[in-house]
């Protein structure tokens, strides 16, 4: 059994096959992960990261060919995969260079006793990861799991299991193994496995939270977002900027987590906003095969996502919605969805109030920054945010009442993103962070060796009913 992915924008060409991996198999597949576990975290630190670096380098050299496959199995414009690719070995690289200051033990001997916290890997890790950018959100888990000394499992989606099935090849101690819900199911109730690492949507992340529930095994979630971007009153935009904003909200066609997935704008400056908006869309946006370098769009995902945009978007037609169609695609063969705006929306909208995942972006107008605050919270989502101002001292005042994992301040979406910041969300939008060193600390947990100083040889000793001293 294989699962045959084909390309979405022409969605007659298949583009490979992976084989499926039964549940039945989990079992050897688990042991001998654990097997190799012991290896792989009794070698030096040092050691483990030589070998992530050469990881590194060999995926940096082959980003060329690889973005080429990514963008026929994702339809994600072939410039961005590259771009995600060369990020991604800047990640990894990152990781190298940190892991030695978190990836230590820290020892104390003094007059409060001898003590030793080590952080320690959990074993096996299994990596459950979506189709949207596999390859820079595999490598947030697999680079600080593997540093760490753990071992990977990573479950690729159905929808983009080529790229990074290749990209494993290049990396140590890491099985790709192919399947559904079922197979999660087993990797997760394992008792070898020690670790969980899910991106993806609400979904899948309550089964995956239940199942390591069940299990009682950890798990960081990196779910969805709905995330509002707010222009306060004195928001002043470049076209450059105009231009990013587009494309914080349509780059891989609007299928990205933190996407700006509302647009709230002072209603006295809607008019100048609209006009200067649709022009940086009109220069920015051009919808087409992804392996044409000059496309900065490509087609939805699946043919069930198209439709269920196309609905999206009729529903907010049939709700009185101005739809404002900002570049068009190629009609005929593909899952090519014309990026929109829809302005004149009410809030309980479906297209306001849930996840769209795709190029339609609600516009939305606001009278005062407390209204324009509650209605960007009122969301049970809360991956990210941004605020726009000329004033940078009161858009971080205003961010702070945002509730969002991370707001950005003037810009929105990957331009926005930082190796030093952690990232992950609030509310439904899941819990436990990637990137940053809170993203190193995911993969390990601290172990403790203590000698209290009153118990070691020729202390004082304590009566026995006592608590410690106040250190
Ligand atoms: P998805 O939830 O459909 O699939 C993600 C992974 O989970 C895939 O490997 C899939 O095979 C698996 N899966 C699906 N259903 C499952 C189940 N019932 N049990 C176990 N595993 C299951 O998500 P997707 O369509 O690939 O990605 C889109 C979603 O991911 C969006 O909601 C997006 O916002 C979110 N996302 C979040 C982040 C983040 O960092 N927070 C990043 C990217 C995407």
């Amino acid at each position: 059994m294989r699962i045959h992915r084909e390309n979405p924008a022409h969605p007659s060409e298949l583009v490979g096959s992976v084989p499926i991996t039964p549940p039945q198999a989990v079992d050897v597949i688990v042991r001998e992960a654990d097997r190799r576990f012991r290896q792989w975290s009794a070698r030096p630190l040092a050691e483990r990261l030589a070998r992530l670096r050469g990881a590194a380098d060999a995926l940096a050299d082959d980003v060329a060919e690889l973005a080429e496959l990514l963008a026929r199995e994702t339809g994600k414009p072939v410039a961005d995969c590259r771009g995600e690719i060369g990020f991604a070995a800047t990640y990894l690289r990152w990781v190298c260079d940190r892991a030695t200051a978190v990836y230590v033990a820290t020892e104390a001997d003094d007059a409060h006793g001898r003590l030793t916290i080590t952080p320690e890997p959990y074993g096996v890790v299994t990596a459950i990861t979506p189709w949207n950018a596999p390859i820079i959100l595999s490598l947030l888990k697999l680079g600080p799991a593997l540093a760490a000394g753990n071992t990977v499992l990573l479950k690729p989606s159905p929808l983009a299991p080529l790229t990074v099935t290749r990209v494993a090849q290049l990396l140590p101690e890491t099985t790709v193994v192919h399947g559904g819900p079922e197979l999660v199911q087993a990797l997760i109730a394992h008792p070898l496995v020690g670790k969980v690492a899910f991106t993806g949507g609400d979904a899948a992340g309550r089964a995956i939270a239940a199942a390591a529930g069940q299990a009682l095994k950890p798990v960081v979630l990196e779910l969805g977002g709905n995330d509002p971007a707010v222009f306060l009153d004195d928001f002043a935009l470049t076209s450059d900027d105009y231009e990013r904003l587009v494309l914080a909200s349509f780059a891989t066609a609007g299928q990205v987590c933190m996407a700006a997935k509302r647009l709230y704008v002072p209603h006295r400056r809607a008019g100048e906003f609209l006009d200067a908006y649709q022009a940086a869309a009109h220069r920015i946006l051009r919808v087409g095969d992804p392996l044409d370098d000059a496309v900065t769009m490509g087609p939805v995902v699946t043919r069930a996502a198209a439709a269920r945009l196309a609905a999206l978007i009729s529903d907010s037609a049939t709700r009185g919605a101005d739809i404002i169609t900002l570049a068009e695609g190629p009609r005929g063969e593909g899952y090519f969805i014309d990026p929109v705006l829809a302005v004149g929306l009410s809030d309980d909208a479906p297209l306001v109030r849930t996840e769209q995942f795709g190029p339609a972006v609600p516009f939305l107008t606001y009278r005062t920054e407390d209204e324009v605050l509650s209605r960007a919270n009122d969301s049970d989502l809360g991956l990210a945010a941004s605020v726009w101002s000329a004033d940078e001292d009161r858009a971080f005042a205003f961010a702070t009442r945002v509730e969002a994992g991370f707001t950005f301040i003037n810009t929105h979406n990957r331009t926005g993103m930082s190796l030093r910041a952690p990232f992950g969300g609030i509310k439904n939008s899941g819990y436990g962070r990637e990137y940053a060193e809170e993203g190193l600390r995911e993969y390990t947990r601290p172990t403790v060796i203590h000698s209290p100083a009153a118990f070691r040889p020729g202390g004082t000793g304590m009566p026995a009913r006592a608590y410690p001293p106040a250190r």
